[in-house]
């Protein structure tokens, strides 16, 4: 197909996708326990604009044109061919979007293999794919465990892979592509910095604190988990955001008036009261929740929790714990703040907050973190590039970088004169 066909097919989905969303945040909301207010504006949304996005951009892949004298080159964005993408269980519409949009508005085809936890989702985004146009057999699920993850990898006709997941998974995917010499996207977890300062809008960092930590009931790889306050604003912070908690709504995750839902599973609510109660332990102070709230009926609820006077060795500093634990710490000084958000092997967001503007820009640029944000949190739209530096991944979804990592180039010379031999 030309890339105006496949562009259209991908726009159509969009649509389709938009006119249901109703139906399929409930389903999302079925899968995941994520609340139906979150999911009614932030999951088969985000699906249907990466969709659209990369509809729109299908139509404008092209290579380009280098003359030599008279020879010249011209080049061939061509697709890579089969590819993989794997996903995690908080954002399944999400996460098969934005693999599936650009990989087939580059002309490749997907096997896609949502989280065994939640494996409904994915096989909506296929039913509309397909009803959009798109040739059977273009975008495929596979349900299945990490076996099967790893048998897609493994497999010699698959070109690349794409994995939304943890740091241990994304090693062992990475590894056993590399044995194939395969391209990779991995999209892996963090433990990101939310630094602010004592001259910012108190009310509007607590907020974003609250957005980055609770949102999804914590189970968001980019949130701000460790929450750094400058000193003569830290107890303030503690104060307004205790206060502001005592007003979430816990509940039935499908009324629209509940904002936080319970985790996935019990696994996920075991791991994170394993981290909770190793914050006690080592001596963090608990400013609010860390237990189960009651009367709650059945699910796996955990309350948002948050930790004050954490120190940068305790397990909850330095570990993902991918739930509604957040950890708040004291600083000086801007260069003090710096060098604590870096100290991670992660890198895949920060955010700060400051009213000085040339000090948040200084803070950005030395930030060690693929996506930073000033004076908000958790934004990603799909014109944004999106991914990880250091141990957080390899690659960016999303933003017109991304077709970078789901196409190839073929560099074609073409002579104009006699070939010239020594013999
Ligand atoms: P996992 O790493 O456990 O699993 C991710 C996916 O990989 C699942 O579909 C899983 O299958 C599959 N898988 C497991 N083992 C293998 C293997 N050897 N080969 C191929 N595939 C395999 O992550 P979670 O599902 O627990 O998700 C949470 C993690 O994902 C967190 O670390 C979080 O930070 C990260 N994440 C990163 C995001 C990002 O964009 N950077 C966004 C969202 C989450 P199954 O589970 O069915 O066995």
């Amino acid at each position: 197909m030309t890339g105006t066909e496949r562009g259209r097919i991908l726009r159509r989905a969009a649509d389709i996708m938009r006119a249901r969303n109703r139906e399929l945040s409930e389903l999302e909301t079925k899968d995941t326990g994520k609340p139906l207010q979150e999911t009614l504006v932030a999951d088969a949304t985000s699906g249907a604009d990466a969709l659209e996005y990369f509809g729109g951009l299908a139509a404008t892949l092209s290579g380009e044109h280098i003359q030599m004298g008279e020879d010249f080159i011209y080049t061939r964005r061509e697709p890579l061919g089969v590819t993989v993408g794997i996903g995690a269980w908080n954002y399944p519409t999400q996460i098969a979007c934005w693999k599936a949009a650009p990989a087939l508005a580059c002309g490749n085809t997907m096997v896609f293999k949502p989280s065994e936890t939640t494996p409904l989702c994915a096989l909506k985004v296929a039913e509309i794919l397909i009803e959009a146009g798109a040739p059977p057999g273009v975008f495929n699920v596979v349900q299945g465990y990490g076996d099967v993850g790893a048998a897609l990898v493994e497999d010699d006709r698959v070109a690349k892979v794409s994995l939304t997941g943890s740091v241990p998974t994304g090693r062992r995917v990475y590894a056993a592509a590399a044995t194939g010499i395969k391209s990779v996207t991995m999209e892996l977890g963090g433990k990101s910095p939310l630094v602010v300062f004592d001259d910012a809008s108190l009310e509007d960092a607590v907020s974003a604190a609250i957005n980055a930590n609770f949102y999804s009931s914590g189970q968001i790889c980019s949130n701000g988990t460790r929450v750094f306050v400058q000193d003569g604003i830290r107890e303030a912070f503690l104060d307004r955001l205790s206060e502001r908690l005592r007003g979430v709504t816990i509940g039935d995750p499908l009324d629209e008036a509940t904002n936080f839902g319970p985790m996935v599973s019990e696994r996920q609510r075991e791991i994170v009261e394993g981290f909770v109660a190793k914050g006690r332990a080592e001596g963090a102070r608990l400013v609010a929740g860390g237990g189960r709230p009651e009367g709650k009926g059945a699910g796996f609820w955990i309350e948002p929790t948050v930790f004050a006077d954490v120190t940068d060795d305790m397990t909850i500093a330095r570990e993902e714990i991918f739930g509604p634990v957040m950890s708040v710490f004291g600083f000086a000084t801007e260069d003090e703040a710096l060098a604590r958000a870096n100290a991670t092997i992660y890198g895949l967001s920060a955010g700060v907050f400051t009213r000085d503007l040339a000090r948040a820009h200084r803070v950005v640029a030395g930030l060690q973190a693929g996506s930073c944000w000033i004076n908000t949190y958790n934004l990603t739209p799909v014109e944004a590039p999106f991914g990880g530096m250091k141990m957080s991944g390899v690659g960016r979804e999303n933003g017109q970088v991304a077709i970078e990592h789901w196409s190839q180039i073929k560099t074609v010379y073409v002579a104009m004169g006699p070939v010239e031999a020594p013999y």
